[in-house]
């Protein structure tokens, strides 16, 4: 049965063409189903009851199964962690999300996952020793957005102000899902977020960059740089072997052209590996001419990973020579530490590593 939050519009059309139904009933049920974000059928009170009926015969409204619910101790992180519906070739995938609240509550920011686990083996990411499980669709995603929206209401009185695509998995290795999640999340009739308040955050996927740009969203891109060279980033961020920095920075020239937002690199500060004078001078250099802000983050540490956060002097000396050249640099600490609210920890409770994808 569908899930009827990957269902386009169009698609709905058709449903609701063989039905009988007429064509505002569709209006309607997209608004229930995005606009108020319902999870039940019966409050959909315009509806008659025999078209709701027909609906839920037809497809769910969630599909996902929450299994842990964690709030930090200052109530501002929430961390979920979800079940997908088992598929014949996986079975059941953990799925994460988190919402943080900032900026005295004003900030209500989502991180959604876009695949159950993650192939590209980050060192310093728990979702990293999960391996690869499979894409999410992009209902899948929504919901991720909205169950968190419902939770901000009930909690803070208002819902999601923000949403990134930084939580388990690379989204531009899972475009074309990620793309209409996060259309339907700007449309007018629905959530409305505008694009300044979307984010897709890669690891330097280069072709998926050419290809967002090619899509013309205007959305806000995160890069994790994580190294200003490609020997030492190719220790951190595997996959840089296969997508070098130089081609990684041209690609994000050709998507300059197209996006009206300064690109934001993330940069995991790890203890006497990349977080030294040499090299933030490096990423200085490599930031050149290239309109750039820079989220430092001293890491969260991982089972599996020996790296440390680097002293707090280490982190503003870094931060210092950064801003003495002119790039705005801010120090982002990792949110719900108590709550194992890195990205894959809390997954890895509950899963044991799994062979990637080839
Ligand atoms: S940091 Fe992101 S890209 Fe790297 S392994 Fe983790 S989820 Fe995957």
């Amino acid at each position: 049965m569908r899930h009827w939050l990957d269902v386009p519009r169009e698609g709905m059309a058709e449903f609701f063409q063989t039905a009988g139904e007429p064509e505002y009933r569709q209006r309607q049920f997209f608004a229930w189903l995005h606009a108020r974000r319902v999870a039940d059928f019966r409050e959909m009170l315009d509806l008659p009851a025999t078209l709701r009926e027909k609906l839920a015969a037809a497809g769910h409204l969630r599909v996902l199964t929450e299994k842990v619910l964690r709030r930090s101790a200052d109530g501002l992180t929430s961390k979920w962690l979800y079940h997908t519906p088992a598929t014949p070739s996986v079975g059941v995938s953990p799925v994460e999300s988190v919402l943080i609240v900032e900026q005295g509550r004003r900030r209500r920011t989502v991180c959604v996952s876009s695949m159950a686990g993650c192939p590209l083996g980050c060192v310093f990411c728990a979702t990293g020793g999960l391996g690869f499980r499979r894409d999410l669709t992009a209902g899948e995603m929504l919901e991720q957005v909205y169950r968190a929206d419902c939770h901000a209401r009930e909690n803070q009185g208002e819902g999601v102000s923000h949403v990134v695509f930084m939580g388990m998995g690379e989204p531009l290795l899972n475009l074309e899902a990620v793309l209409a999640a996060a259309d339907r999340l700007g449309d007018p009739q629905g959530l409305g977020l505008s694009g300044r308040r979307l984010t897709l955050s890669t690891v330097g996927y280069p072709e998926g960059i050419r290809r967002l740009a090619e899509a013309r969203r205007n959305w806000r891109l995160a890069v994790s740089l994580h190294a200003p060279r490609q020997e030492l980033r190719e220790k951190l961020v595997p996959a840089a072997r296969r997508w070098p920095l130089v081609e990684l920075f041209q690609a994000l020239s050709y998507y300059r052209q197209a996006s009206s937002h300064a690109i934001t690199f993330e940069y995991c500060l790890v203890d006497r590996v990349n977080a030294g004078v040499g090299e933030a001078r490096e990423l200085v250099h490599l930031l050149q001419g290239c309109p750039a802000r820079v989220n430092l983050i001293p890491l969260n540490p991982v089972d599996g990973f020996s790296g440390r956060p680097p002293p707090p002097p280490v982190v503003r000396r870094f931060q210092n020579i950064l801003r003495e050249a002119g790039i705005p640099a801010t120090v982002r600490m990792e949110k719900g530490g108590d709550i194992n609210a890195a990205c894959g920890q809390l997954g890895g409770e509950f899963l044991a590593p799994t062979p990637d994808k080839p």
